[in-house]
């Protein structure tokens, strides 16, 4: 498949329903492109590095397109954090559906978001309190909720927390098992917005990011795994609740997606980071990923598939997130085949 294509194919086609959406939502997240200077509280050395793409809404205050984000029908419950430095903004109780485009909330964190008049005269910014992110603007007397409020929100001003994670982190220095709910899981097999695709309709998924791992370079760039140099590999990770589906299931469809018996190559896809691999999150994983190729050698199959303990996970560029949802295709190179 050729991305570079694809991805031009898929800009031209938002850009035109942003534009029409934009005349519609006449009071939505519009940007007006200002460059408004504004004093971070927070300290940059934290912040997390930001795209291209991130920085044109984040630094300069554009506006995602509608419709395009990864948060707009999103509901799983967690807190919503800043991509920039991390700070909690929202919780999932707040989230509405407002079908402006973007994620809506009534509701912020007490402190956490800070409104400030947009530079249009008219409507209302608001940023992170912390670091002073552009997160979008904030409406009132809309009647959508009883709140009567509606932050609306830029996704890739965002991050997800989800809830096991938040509980995790604010139990003090315990983990806390019992509200440890989801499960992690990391496979490799080829392009990986075609892994992302089949993923995302499983049931008992409660997330996916499209990444990078298995290598030596950090967050690395499409473009530097596009090389072949980088050791990464073109990666999905799936955020799973174990009451509702198992590893076992994943890794299941992870070998009836893809060609496992390819080495380093997926159909036209040709290159290290497109191998076929498993990067196991615990020992249980392990065992089941080996288990699975068990089965698979002795069917006959020649497995090229590695199972290797996980490392640092990158997420990719947000462009390749759930890029078939946006983009409102099937994949080709990842098609469903029943093996087990
Ligand atoms: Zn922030």
């Amino acid at each position: 498949m050729n991305k570079f294509y694809g991805i031009i194919r898929n800009r031209i086609i938002p850009v035109t329903l942003a534009a029409i959406a934009l005349m519609l939502f006449f009071t939505g997240c519009r940007s007006i492109g200002y460059y408004v200077s504004h004093s971070a509280k927070g300290d940059k050395s934290m912040y997390n590095k930001l795209t291209l793409e991130e920085e044109n809404v984040i630094v300069n205050k554009g506006t995602e397109m509608p419709f395009s984000g990864k948060y707009v029908n999103f509901k799983e419950d967690g807190t919503y954090t800043c991509k920039r430095c991390g700070a909690e903004l929202y919780k999932s109780p707040d989230k509405f559906d407002s079908h402006c485009g973007w994620p809506s909330f009534d509701d912020a964190i007490p402190d956490a978001v800070k409104r400030i008049p947009d530079a249009d005269g008219v409507r209302t910014e608001i940023v992170c309190a912390n670091c002073g992110a552009h997160l979008g603007h904030v409406f009132e007397g809309e009647g959508l909720t009883s709140k009567d409020t509606r932050y609306c929100v830029n996704s890739i001003s965002l991050n997800f927390k989800p809830e096991s994670e938040s509980k995790e982190e604010t139990s003090t220095g315990q983990k806390a098992d019992a509200g440890n709910k989801y499960e992690k899981a990391i496979f490799a097999g080829g392009c990986f917005w075609g892994v992302e695709y089949q993923f995302q309709k499983t049931p008992g998924v409660i997330s996916t990011t499209v990444g990078y791992t298995g290598g030596h370079v950090d967050d690395p760039t499409y473009k530097q795994v596009c090389s072949g140099e980088t050791g990464e590999a073109e990666a999905i990770e799936v955020v799973f609740d174990p009451s509702k589906t198992t590893y076992e299931n994943l890794a299941k469809l992870f070998f009836e997606i893809h060609d496992f018996t390819q080495v380093n190559r997926q159909g036209p896809d040709i290159g290290e980071q497109y191998r076929s691999e498993i990067f196991y999150t615990n020992d249980d994983q392990k065992i089941v990923a080996e288990k699975l190729i068990a089965i698979l050698k002795d069917k006959g199959y020649k497995v090229a598939t590695k199972v290797t303990k996980a490392g640092k996970f990158w997420s990719a560029e947000d462009y390749h997130q759930d890029y078939y949802e946006k983009a409102g295709k099937t994949p080709e190179c990842h098609v469903y085949k029943k093996i087990f």
